[in-house]
């Protein structure tokens, strides 16, 4: 990274309070090379619209995944401030990714790993945090208000359990530092600072919070996206203040009906729903003209992408966002024709939305 990055990230180390950071490394244990993940330039999407498609590769962190990041920079603050002292276990509630990256670092640093999950989420999820040697517990989904969701039966194992630590990733405003301090400069630097366009769904909101706070620090002409799934509330409250949602999504970690801690720290200047049509259409587009597979929230992102590429085609304009994870992580549910028939989701040309 630049050294003129550097300067401003302390200045923004300082204001946002985050304590003890380390930048990702090229070389080190599973927890350091966390980060530091490649941007690919997507050449079909950049060619269609003559615009610079790039996605980030998030899928290439040691656990698969963007929440990688947050659960570092978890583990990391909750060791520094003595909240996770050696030999506790670490509780969380998540749709698998963030109990992925918590139990990929839990494991390297020694600690037991607790993984709260609602049930019909991908299998291979379940499979990899077993293989990582988290405890899993399947409950069944259900609204927030419930007190059996998935957020509410990990804070109260935690609670209910000594020498134990809530991860917390909806309110913790780690995960947001994380993405402040290290995904949102990783883009601007290997953009040359010349991004114009960051697109991205939300689930904690940690991603879109942590890069578009940085990107607007830097810039504040950066034009930001929120990208919704159908059946998320998130893109109706950015254009009418309202959560309110219709319709439904097979994408996995994405979409809320609240408003998180780290989703309100975001600077959102746009809002756009991405059908599920769209986004598997996306999906094979990608793995057959790129090279490229990515998971389900990925493709939705990348569909954001190519039509902000078409909204300003042939401008040349440099546009964002992230390869959240692996197509690898769902491949018993996308790549079944079974399945894709029973959720009437068979790939289109992208060209023919
Ligand atoms: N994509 C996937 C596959 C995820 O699991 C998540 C997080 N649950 C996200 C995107 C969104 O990331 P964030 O929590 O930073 O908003």
């Amino acid at each position: 990274m630049q050294s003129a990055n550097l300067v401003d990230l302390s200045l923004l180390l300082t204001k946002y309070g985050v304590k003890g950071f380390t930048m990702p490394m090229a070389t080190g244990n599973v927890s350091q090379i966390i980060g530091n993940t490649p941007l690919i330039k997507i050449d079909s999407l950049s060619r269609l619209t003559g615009c610079e498609i790039y996605g980030k590769a998030e899928f290439l962190n040691p656990g698969g995944s963007v929440k990688d990041r947050a659960a570092k920079g978890i583990i990391h603050e909750a060791e520094l401030s003595g909240l996770l002292k050696p030999n506790f276990s670490i509780y969380e509630g998540t749709a698998g990714n963030t109990g992925i990256g918590l139990a990929t670092v839990a494991a390297q640093k020694g600690y037991r790993c607790v993984i709260v999950m609602p049930d019909n989420q991908a299998p291979e999820k379940f499979q990899t945090l077993k293989a990582l040697g988290a405890e899993v517990i399947a409950v069944k989904p259900c609204p927030f208000a419930d007190q059996n969701h998935f957020y509410h039966t990990a804070r109260k194992m935690a609670e209910s359990s000594a020498n134990s630590f809530w991860a917390n990733q909806f309110e913790n405003l780690a995960n947001f530092r994380m993405h402040l301090t290290t995904t949102g400069p990783e883009i601007y630097s290997d953009t040359n600072g010349k991004i114009d366009i960051f697109a991205a769904a939300s689930g904690t909101g940690g991603t879109l919070a942590g890069v578009s706070t940085y990107l607007k620090s830097k810039n504040p002409k950066t034009h930001i996206v929120l990208v919704d799934p159908e059946g998320s509330g998130l893109c109706s409250y950015i254009q009418s203040g309202e959560i309110k949602a219709s319709g439904s999504s097979v994408t996995e970690g994405i979409g809320i009906m609240r408003l998180t801690a780290n989703f309100k720290e975001a600077k959102i200047d746009e809002a756009m729903t991405i059908n599920d049509q769209k986004m598997i259409s996306m999906l094979y587009h990608l793995a057959e003209q790129d090279g490229l597979l990515v998971g389900t929230s990925a493709a939705l992102n990348m569909f954001a992408a190519y039509e902000l590429g078409r909204r300003h085609q042939g401008q040349g304009k440099v546009i964002v966002s992230i390869l959240c994870d692996s197509a690898l992580r769902y491949q018993s549910r996308i790549f079944n024709p079974d399945w894709l028939k029973e959720k009437n989701l068979l790939p289109q040309p992208i060209d023919s939305f």
